[in-house]
């Protein structure tokens, strides 16, 4: 929408309506009962730019902590002071963060299946591969359970632990959901914080996940060689989710039925289930893993970045509505198809890009939000939402004053945009101001159409959930069925987590326009709307608001 008038001066008061004609002020009437205030369209041409910056080879990746990411970050800082937005981290404009990371030496490390006293070895990278997410145990040997889906939901009264005994035992996980579970309950319970808190219930000390085939973004071939590559975590101690599990393990689907061997099921059985959300039996399978690991650890830093546009209403402009977005990607890998730089330029130099776009249009414009708007840039999305979660945690502007969060990650402009997706459109008032920005500008909304990829929680927005935060996250959209789905999917298959995802790829500069249009909108509504958003009453994530 985005009404211009006087020669494209874009804030509109009261005030200013008497100097008008009638036919202007009609239409000045109708901007403004659609928003108090007017950003200029947005044409897609200038987010390219910084997502050209971004994207370059030159950034090599904008790895966690890598002088890649530190060039990135320090373009971002520019920027957001060349705008004449305010630094609001804890060092100027960053905020630095602590991390731990691990990376697996496989040549010292090993796996075995044993089988009736007979160990059976396991080629790493082909049939399984540890997972340095977690701070695996020099050695573990123990006995195998199958646990389903590995979920334990109260609210569903249902734990697919019952009866089992995991007691000192390693739990076998096939990845998913039965279909009774909504898909933010589905993904919140698959969390490492809540996944690694029901295994440590259940006694079990370490698990392996098989990923569901029907769901997987990233093929195994992709996968393996990303297997080596440092895991990260905070390394302030309160972030310990893993404390007493020393083993975790992917399992590749294709070699899994041996796990299955003997145990009076089939994996071939399970994965069929697991397709259709149907519920999956459990039961001990009868073998023993065996494994040895050798860890590199390293100590690091890198930064956040946050900026403020600030408030102009003296009652609200204590109050913050963030702008988020994930600055970090894979860096440098694997080289497939001789190209060894994994750019990330949807994954997120374009989500990073719109929050620079955002910050640097609404400043340029005049824009007074009522409440304050803050750009955040985190770091080490990648390594599993840790600059996000630091922030939400431990912010740099008091936490009971953040009321929401808008979070733009890989939102694919790569087809027309005729629908935007939602995540979190039934959870909170966020929900319908979003239906209302979109609606404004033309396009229809619609929630998570693939509950199975657990979007909701694949992001930062669930940092500032878990702290209480009504939060959303958005996508242009397609529906199921639909060539633009088909688009999409071939993109996840091809370029997701790969160097391909770069530079030379085609983007809709006009769905990028109307996006940006549609999210500088929603952040206005909740920035000057009289009530802060609020969580729904029927909604799952409502349990974390006394978090603030
Ligand atoms: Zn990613």
């Amino acid at each position: 929408m985005a009404a211009i008038c006087f020669g494209g001066s874009p804030l509109l008061k009261h005030a200013e309506f008497k100097l008008c004609s009638l036919v202007v002020c009609l239409s000045l009437l109708f901007a403004a009962a659609v928003s108090a205030q007017s950003v200029p369209n947005f044409d897609g041409k200038s987010w390219w730019e910084y997502v050209k910056v971004l994207a370059d080879d030159n950034m090599e990746g904008r790895e966690t902590g890598s002088p890649g990411y530190q060039r990135a970050a320090a373009y971002v800082v520019d920027q957001l002071k060349k705008d004449g937005l305010q630094p609001a981290g804890n060092k100027g404009y960053y905020q630095p963060v602590k991390f731990i990371s691990r990376q697996i030496d496989e040549s010292g490390s090993s796996l075995a299946l044993v089988r009736d006293g007979k160990p059976q070895s396991v080629t790493l990278g082909e049939e399984a591969m540890f997972s340095t997410r977690v701070p695996l145990a020099p050695e573990t040997e123990a006995l195998l359970v199958f646990v389903g889906y590995g979920l334990n939901v109260p609210e569903k009264n249902y734990n697919d632990y019952a009866g089992l005994n995991l007691k000192g035992k390693v739990a076998v996980i096939f990845t998913g959901s039965p279909s009774e579970m909504s898909s933010a309950l589905a993904s919140h319970y698959q969390s490492s914080a809540e996944r690694a808190k029901e295994l440590r219930d259940a006694g079990a000390i370490g698990f392996i996940t098989i990923p569901n085939p029907a769901a997987m973004d990233i093929p195994w071939g992709r996968m393996k060689l990303a297997r080596t590559r440092p895991s990260m975590s905070l390394a302030d101690s309160m972030f310990d989710d893993w404390k007493g599990i020393g083993l975790a393990v992917v399992w590749n689907p294709e070699f899994a039925e041996q796990l299955f061997d003997g145990s009076g099921h089939t994996f071939t059985e399970i994965a069929a289930l697991g397709k259709e959300r149907q519920p999956l039996p459990t039961f001990p399978l009868p073998l023993t893993i065996r494994a040895k690991t050798k860890l590199i650890t390293k100590h690091l830093e890198s930064e956040n970045i946050v900026a403020k546009l600030p408030g102009s209403d003296p009652q609200l402009a204590s109050q913050y509505v963030v702008l988020s977005a994930h600055l970090d990607h894979l860096g440098i890998g694997e080289p497939i198809n001789g190209d060894k730089i994994y750019n990330g330029a949807m994954d997120n130099a374009s989500g990073s890009a719109l929050v620079l776009d955002i910050a640097d249009k609404l400043h340029a414009a005049g824009v007074k939000p009522k409440r304050s708007l803050l750009f955040l840039f985190v770091t080490a999305e990648e390594k599993g939402l840790l600059g996000s979660r630091y922030f939400a945690a431990k912010p740099t502007v008091p936490k009971k004053d953040i009321v929401a969060d808008l979070n733009t990650d890989m939102f694919l402009p790569i087809i027309p945009l005729k629908m935007v997706t939602v995540y979190g459109l039934e959870e909170s008032s966020l929900g319908d101001d979003a239906r209302q920005a979109a609606k404004d500008n033309g396009v229809e909304v619609q929630p998570d159409p693939e509950p199975l990829r657990n979007i909701f929680i694949r992001s930062d927005q669930y940092s500032f959930i878990k702290q209480g935060v009504p939060s959303l996250a958005m996508k242009v959209g397609y529906t199921k069925g639909s060539p633009e789905e088909a688009t999409a999917m071939k993109w996840l298959h091809e370029r997701y987590h790969a160097p391909s995802d770069d530079l030379q790829q085609p983007v809709d500069l006009a769905a990028t326009g109307k996006f940006e249009d549609i999210m500088a909108d929603l952040a206005l509504k909740v920035a000057d709307a009289p009530k802060a958003p609020s969580w729904n009453s029927d909604s799952f994530f409502q349990r974390f608001a006394g978090g603030k």
